[in-house]
């Protein structure tokens, strides 16, 4: 007997309809002898019409006492759809409970809209498995030391699963989504996409911090510290397929590069189109400047993301980096007000229409040329490449965003991804 939990995204608990698919399918588990413990989303477009009810009342404005109750809002969402598949379970025949964050408890920071979990107490949960029930436990949600209702961030009914299955020590912990899998790239841009059988656990995390949108990049953050074994599957297959079939189904994240790994150099291609790039040119080239930029930048909580300074001449150098495109205008208003006059610098330029491609593979390790390949190819297609960035098991470009499905879909050809 197995310990496992599936977690259902908003779409999969859309309606009636799809939880009382969802309860065919936990039941289907359940009866071939799994204990099973499921983590809903809410339904889909919850989450946002609630969050939208609050901002016709009031604009949104960060402070702790306005984000507190968007949480305790929100949070409603979750509550509703695991009482409803609970219901469902228990008309299928099966005992089944449900709990909210804070009856497990899920315990969590205090930082309201993004909170991060500390502890999950799983003393009630094994109790209801050891009783042969189904528990439901609410996704996205948590409670503070203090007892206020947190939410860890849109998306964070991955990360409520994983943090489950591990707590649990579950022996697998499968998301079910709208999608079947982790792709080599997404299938919308490059239809030559092939869904992976299984990714590592380093490669998945690049591809989602980079803009792959399959898991929360916590989740797999979580995942990789507990070593959870993780599958992301499809919800959309009738609930009826063989088990067996259902359970080899999908992607599976792994740990090790065993021989079952497909043995490509690079394994997907991720991009994104939200970010900025922004360079001060002519600021004196001597030690602390980039502190004092990135400093500024940072006092005024901007995250950066790649970074270029450039060789100095004549004493002075220019210095690049991107930002999330929300902070685009306020980073440029900083720089331009603030930072340049006090450094001395020459002059501020921007661009919010670039985008980032990369390559991921853990191949990427021990083959040389990887980058290469990928800068001719980009050239073939004659786009110009704006800034890299490289780590152990990636190389990223920015580019100009016109070119990003151009470059894609060349870099996915040029790596022998596409599907035969
Ligand atoms: N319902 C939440 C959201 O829409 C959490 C989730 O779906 O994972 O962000
Ligand atoms: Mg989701």
């Amino acid at each position: 007997m197995s310990l496992i939990v599936h977690k259902y995204g908003g779409t999969s608990m859309g309606s009636t309809e799809r939880i009382r698919n969802v309860a065919k399918r936990v039941a289907k588990w359940a009866r071939a002898g799994h204990q099973m413990v499921v983590v809903p989303s809410a339904m889909s477009g919850e989450t946002n019409r609630l969050l939208g009810l609050a901002k016709e009342l009031a604009p949104e404005r960060p402070d702790t006492a306005y984000y507190r109750e968007l949480d305790m809002l929100a949070a409603t969402g979750e509550q509703a759809s695991s009482a409803l598949l609970a219901i469902a379970l228990q008309a299928e025949g099966l005992e089944a409970v449900s709990y909210a964050g804070w009856q497990v408890p899920i315990r969590t920071d205090s930082a309201y809209t993004k909170a991060r979990i500390d502890s999950i107490d799983d003393a009630r949960v094994r109790a209801d498995l050891a009783a042969g029930k189904v528990v439901i436990v609410t996704g996205f949600q948590g409670v503070d030391e203090a007892g206020n209702i947190t939410t860890l961030g849109r998306g964070g009914s991955d990360t409520s699963a994983v943090a489950v299955a591990a707590a649990l020590k579950a022996d697998e912990c499968l998301i079910y989504t709208d999608v079947d899998g982790v792709y080599t790239t997404d299938p919308r841009i490059v239809p030559e996409a092939r869904r992976l059988h299984s990714i590592s656990f380093e490669e998945m995390l690049e591809m989602a911090s980079l803009g792959s949108k399959v898991l929360q990049i916590r989740s797999v953050e979580f995942a990789g510290k507990y070593k959870v074994p993780l599958r992301v599957l499809s919800s959309f297959t009738p609930w009826d397929i063989p088990i067996e079939e259902e359970a080899r189904s999908g992607t599976l994240i792994t740990f090790e590069e065993d021989e079952d790994m497909e043995q490509a150099v690079v394994s997907g291609i991720a991009f994104n189109r939200d970010e900025a790039k922004i360079s001060v040119l002519g600021v004196p080239d001597k030690p602390g400047i980039a502190a004092q930029i990135l400093g500024a930048v940072a006092d005024a909580n901007i995250e950066v993301d790649m970074i270029i300074q450039n060789v100095g001449k004549e004493g002075r150098t220019d210095f690049s980096f991107t930002v999330h495109r929300n902070d685009y205008a306020r980073t440029m208003d900083l720089l331009k007000e603030k930072v340049a006059p006090a450094l001395g610098a020459q002059e501020v330029l921007g661009d919010a229409k670039i985008c980032k491609v990369s390559i991921v593979g853990i191949g990427m390790r021990s083959h040389v040329g990887v980058a290469s390949t990928m800068f001719r190819s980009l050239s073939e297609e004659g786009i110009n490449i704006q800034m890299i960035s490289t780590s152990e098991i990636k190389t990223s470009v920015v580019i100009d965003e016109k070119y990003m499905e151009l470059a894609v879909r060349a870099l996915h050809r040029a790596f022998g991804l596409d599907a035969e």
